[in-house]
């Protein structure tokens, strides 16, 4: 298969019984062959219980390698639990990991957290744009250097080849947490990462109504991931999320595009309006990793994942969403409609951010795949609502 469109429709399908879809097997447990006896019971190669294998994780994960061009993929219940099955596979107490100082919450509070206090796991927090710090914070015993390709909130970008270089030169792995950036807009791996870690719950199965989580990469290192995190700890994802989540990667080339084209049109609007205080957008030229997103991405987008905030309180922002009428107020990103989030001042994560995050606070921006212009006139009409 060639093009990205024709691999996320065949990749993965399954339609070699009567129907020619995929179907869902909601089963535990497969036939046995007559001698299992031999078998090995942490297998992961075989169909006869679904937290080893699955008929619907099996097509899910084809499907993913393909879209990313992996060589293997495990898919897991959620985002986190792919988080820390790579965790939990690779590092042991007193194992280092060097972090981007802006994840994802979850991620955060990990490493600031969970694994240095019950599993003696030491983290260091860098600025990942800053490759002097980087190089300055890897010890004998790093393990991992991880980082979000566009980070969740303040979209920050890191370039990928160059820290892969650096994590290489100490003999530690690259973790990439590709979420706001899947395929084909990028692939971490053919920059050197080796591993990407997906939420599935957001642009891959993009409808927003099943949660899942994928780690891509050499096959020897998915295949720890497999038999320690997987079937010796769970965190399986359901046969029927599984299926969902395949289902919704099959339009997620088509749906990045409109995502795009959308947020483009809403950044440019957000950025000429002076109601508004600052926005942050790799795809706007004021953002300070534009020229890095525009090359590392190819030219072929900068996501739709935004941030800015009104002239105004904390109030002030609350009253801005609560007049919207087109944009859901909740969390979670890359779904069909747009979202955002409030998410205010949540202490000392917000050290890290740009200064006008802290000065303003911000709205997190899903832009999704209503038509730009009615996304735009719920803006404005919003604003105009806000400011009288
Ligand atoms: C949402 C998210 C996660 C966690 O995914 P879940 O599916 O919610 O567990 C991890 N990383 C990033 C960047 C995310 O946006």
């Amino acid at each position: 298969m060639t093009g990205d469109m024709t691999a996320s429709v065949h990749s993965g399908n399954d339609n070699s019984g009567a129907a020619v879809r995929t179907p869902i097997t909601m089963a535990n447990s497969y036939h046995l062959p007559p001698d299992p006896e031999s078998m090995s019971w942490s297998g992961t190669d075989q169909l006869f219980y679904t937290r080893n294998t699955g008929a619907n994780q099996v097509a899910l994960q084809t499907k993913l390698a393909t879209l990313e061009q992996a060589e293997d993929a495990v898919v897991l219940a959620s985002g986190v639990a792919a988080l820390h099955a790579v965790f939990f596979t690779f590092l042991s107490t007193g194992d280092h990991v060097v972090v981007s100082d802006t994840t994802y919450e979850a991620t955060w509070k990990l490493w600031t957290h969970l694994l240095p206090t019950k599993y003696g796991i030491e983290a260091t927090f860098v600025d990942i744009t800053d490759h002097d710090a980087v190089r300055a914070a890897l010890r004998p015993t790093t393990r991992f250097v991880i980082a979000e390709t566009i980070a969740n909130p303040t979209t920050k970008v890191a370039d990928i080849a160059a820290i892969a270089d650096i994590a290489h030169a100490a003999d530690a792995l690259l973790l990439v947490d590709s979420t706001f950036t899947p395929p084909p807009l990028y692939r971490p791996l053919s920059d050197g990462a080796d591993l990407v870690v997906h939420s599935l719950t957001k642009y891959i199965n993009g409808h927003g109504d099943a949660m899942g989580g994928a780690v891509l990469g050499r096959r020897d290192l998915i295949d720890d991931i497999k038999t320690q995190a997987m079937v010796d700890v769970g965190g399986v994802i359901s046969p029927f999320n599984a299926w969902l989540i395949a289902r919704g990667a099959i339009t997620l080339p088509l749906r990045l595009a409109q995502h795009q084209h959308n947020a483009r049109q809403v950044a440019q609007f957000l950025a000429d309006d002076d109601r508004i205080a600052y926005v942050a957008y790799p795809g706007l030229p004021s953002h300070p990793q534009h020229a890095l997103a525009v090359r590392q991405f190819g030219g072929r987008g900068t996501g739709a994942m935004m941030a800015f905030a009104v002239r105004g309180d904390s109030a002030t922002q609350n009253r801005f969403v609560g007049n919207l009428r087109l944009i859901t107020s909740a969390v979670s990103l890359g779904h069909d409609e747009s979202l955002i989030v409030h998410v205010g001042s949540d202490g000392p994560r917000v050290a890290a951010y740009p200064e006008e995050f802290r000065t303003w606070g911000h709205l997190r921006f899903s832009v999704g795949l209503e038509d730009a212009d009615d996304i735009v006139d719920d803006l404005r009409q919003a604003l105009d609502a806000t400011f009288g």
